[in-house]
């Protein structure tokens, strides 16, 4: 048995190996493992193979480079604390394409340090997450040999191409992956590089509609009047869907919608927001939407309906008088916890089909989506990785709900059963998906203390 060393072991070696810690970090960002384009594949294998090195030079046990038929997804484990709780957190080593490339003020792949920030692609989505576990992981075994609590680590090399094997491997794997819960490494700090803890994501449900009148484009002079037209048919089912009040009228849409709470209402009016920088930014006159909510509730914690995109008829230069055969639409729905995709699509479908006017037919078909998540800010999980964000930054986290959607929390939450926190360092304007992505590295150092300072929290373990 290894005798516990002090905590002040564990600062000091943090402290003594920053510079080994950063060397290894930018080694990791060199490599271009760009999912989305073939001709990277070698090099998201290559991101794989020196992350199961570092995992297993870290102390980590049972050291995997998965197959999974398209990139390698990267496990690791280390199980050996009885009774302690499990935490399985999952990163991704891919990362996006670099266009446009002449917007870079360093090359994407030769990351450069400067003025404490760490320029690459990928040096905050999601390299800086991956390493910052990695070497909290690596610290807590060096000092004391032993972490408080078992870990799963899991890092897929598809996540910015869709994660299409993530899901299908999960089903495989299920049973060797059970854990209290899931730390999805995949976000970062809120505006103004607040520590943060993503609790909700909203789900998505799409749709298109297509509309059927004559059997091809008419003259309007001799047939308008006596047939209708499938673009008006379309606009009035179209405007059918929502109210002036912004609310969606189809019926059943928010019965399963979890209400916030009081509390959550009061914490969310708290977050610093500029609602008119908001909306100078956009260049819109006006923020509206539904009536009753705040505009930070209405874009995080209410679920929305949105027409993508139209399309039917003439649309060249000058005019062409004719009813047109048919018209389309694209529509999708940001969900909210529990709203079930398939639940909203049936009944878009049904309420389209009551709405629709007669003299045309109404297609309405599924176009996939994914499911919203929502972890209670009250999981033991959350309630530490909360005290370690105070303990090493200094300040209490806010809880915040993110308007988009993270696949694959939904897929750990579904085909594994457990509850997820998103959580992560990436500083909230760091340019993910775009040139001139970078990383805070003083926010980097003090996240590797906050990962090992959470270890501790929610193993219960006693602090010093
Ligand atoms: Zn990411």
């Amino acid at each position: 048995m290894t005798i516990p060393a002090p905590a002040s072991s564990l600062a000091a070696y943090l402290d003594a190996t920053a510079e080994r810690r950063l060397a290894r970090y930018l080694e990791f960002l060199r490599i271009p493992s760009i999912s989305g384009i073939p001709e990277h594949a070698p090099d998201c294998r290559r991101a794989a193979e020196q992350l199961a090195a570092d995992l297993l030079a870290g102390g980590l046990e049972h050291v995997e480079v998965s197959e999974t038929g398209g990139h390698p997804i990267v496990y690791a484990d280390w199980l050996n604390a009885p009774g302690a709780p499990t935490v399985l957190l999952y990163g991704h080593y891919d990362v996006q394409p670099v266009d446009p490339l002449d917007e870079w003020l360093a090359a994407p792949f030769d990351p450069v340090v400067r003025d404490g920030r760490v320029l690459a692609r990928g040096a905050s989505d999601d390299k800086s997450n991956i390493s910052i576990a990695l070497s909290a992981v690596e610290a807590v075994l060096v000092t004391r040999g032993a972490l408080p609590l078992n870990l799963r680590l899991l890092f897929e090399g598809e996540e910015e191409s869709s994660s299409v094997h993530l899901e299908p491997w999960l089903t495989a794997n299920a049973a060797r992956l059970a854990a209290d819960v899931a730390l999805v490494a995949d976000s970062g700090f809120f505006a103004g590089n607040l520590p943060a803890i993503t609790v909700g994501l909203r789900g998505l449900a799409a749709a298109e509609i297509h509309v059927r009148g004559p059997f091809q484009d008419v003259h309007s002079g001799v047939y308008g009047g006596a047939i209708e037209n499938p673009i008006n048919a379309l606009a009035s089912i179209i405007a059918s869907l929502k109210g002036a009040d912004g609310r969606v009228r189809i019926p059943g849409f928010y019965d399963d919608v979890v209400a916030l709470s009081d509390a959550e209402r009061a914490a969310m009016a708290t977050l610093p927001f500029d609602e008119e920088a908001l909306r100078a930014e956009l260049d819109v006159p006006a923020l509206v939407g539904e009536s009753g909510w705040t505009t930070m509730e209405r874009r995080s914690a209410r679920p929305t309906l949105d027409v993508n995109g139209i399309w039917g008829g003439f649309s060249g230069e000058g005019a062409k008088t004719i009813i047109p055969g048919r018209a389309h639409a694209k529509i999708t729905c940001r969900l909210v916890a529990d709203q079930d995709p398939t639940r909203i699509f049936e009944l878009l479908r049904d309420y389209v089909r009551e709405v629709a006017p007669p003299g045309v037919r109404v297609d309405v078909v599924a176009m996939g989506g994914g499911r919203p998540t929502l972890t209670p800010e009250d999981h033991p999980a959350t309630q530490a990785y909360a005290r370690a964000l105070g303990a090493t930054f200094g300040r209490a986290p806010v809880f915040v709900r993110e308007g988009g959607s993270v696949p694959v929390a939904a897929s750990f939450e579904s085909i594994l059963g457990m509850p997820v926190t998103v959580m992560g360092f990436m500083p909230p304007n760091g340019n993910f998906h775009a040139p001139n992505e970078w990383m805070d590295m003083a926010n980097f150092e003090t996240g590797v203390r906050a990962l090992a300072c959470f270890f501790d929290e929610f193993a219960g373990r006693p602090a010093g």
